[in-house]
């Protein structure tokens, strides 16, 4: 498998929120007919936009664009966010929110800024390639373990984004209160929503992993890095680190024990977590529509969902 650490020299994680994002896609309008059709392919016209949209699925208060990936790290990328539970995340974070405007998901070949989400067309963007960067990053600091598990932590690292980038879309639809900087929050919003789920804190953890791995490109940091809107890497991995330990204390004294955190700021954890938990809890509240359901089933019935698109377009071939 050809990896692309060489990659990482240009990374920058981008992500938006309220700044207009330099988007990498001219898009300003998605098309106006959502149609709920899960065609898996040749859906043409779609959207205006892609013409090469390989596929695009509408479900009401969500809808995925999928351009049709070129080249091989594009392909990569492509395959492991359609193999995670990206999209099965996105629709249950969706409709148990019921956003008031329809939500895009945008899948682009590159790299641009990285993921971001946009205010102005509601969209979150997701460039296939930072996602094999990500496969990279993990490949590179765990290189003993298989490629199962890579593909397992790049999908926890997905999910993490994907909740992050929803995070901005929560506070732009429903103009929620932000106070501190939008990036720390929405971090704070994609792991309190993670830790909901069982197992969300391995998901959470793998997160803060990559963030530790991927801030050596920070070394030493650059001027504008200490100007940037987001924190340092490390202080996100150690952020995330921090809630989650903060949420459960046998994890909290593990990372003191393997100096993940250091105990300096492991004391302040639980209270950072319990102030994050009361706040996400009484933010979002008036905005829960329906119970959140991210359970593992999501996977499973993922599963079924897409074995189910492959025999109908199987079938209409
Ligand atoms: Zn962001």
């Amino acid at each position: 498998m050809s990896l692309l650490i060489s990659a990482l020299a240009v990374a920058v994680v981008g992500c938006g929120g309220g700044s207009s994002s330099s988007s990498s896609s001219s898009s300003s309008s998605t098309s106006s007919t959502a149609s709920a059709a899960e065609t898996g392919s040749g859906s043409s016209g779609e959207t205006e936009t892609t013409a090469d949209s390989s596929s695009s699925e509408g479900t009401g208060a969500i809808k995925a664009v999928w351009q049709k990936p070129h080249g091989e790290e594009n392909k990569v990328g492509y395959e492991l966010l359609k193999a995670s539970e990206t999209r099965y995340l996105a629709k249950s974070l969706a409709s148990a929110f019921e956003l008031p405007d329809t939500l895009t998901i945008k899948g682009v070949n590159g790299f641009g800024g990285g993921p971001f989400y946009n205010p102005e067309d509601n969209s979150i963007t997701l460039p296939y390639e930072f996602t094999t960067v990500v496969l990279g990053v993990v490949a590179q600091s765990d290189p003993e373990e298989s490629q199962y598990e890579w593909g397992e932590a790049v999908g926890a690292v997905d999910s993490f984004i994907l909740a992050h980038e929803f995070a901005h879309a929560l506070i732009h639809n429903f103009e929620l209160p932000v106070l501190g900087r939008e990036e720390d929050a929405a971090d704070g919003v994609a792991t309190a929503l993670l830790l909901l789920a069982s197992e969300g804190s391995v998901y959470a953890a793998d997160a803060a992993e990559f963030w530790l791995n991927f801030s050596g490109r920070q070394d030493p940091p650059q001027l504008a890095e200490y100007a940037d809107n987001h924190s340092f890497d490390r202080q996100r991995a150690d952020n995330i680190l921090c809630w989650i330990g903060g949420a459960e204390e046998e994890l909290l004294v593990a990372f003191v024990e393997n100096e993940v955190l250091p105990e300096s700021r492991a004391v302040s954890c639980p209270g950072e977590w319990e102030l994050l938990r009361r706040s996400v809890e009484q933010v979002m509240e008036p905005h829960l529509e329906h119970a959140l359901n991210l359970q593992p089933g999501i996977g499973a019935e993922a599963e079924r969902e897409e074995a189910e698109e492959e025999k109908k377009s199987a079938a209409e071939r």
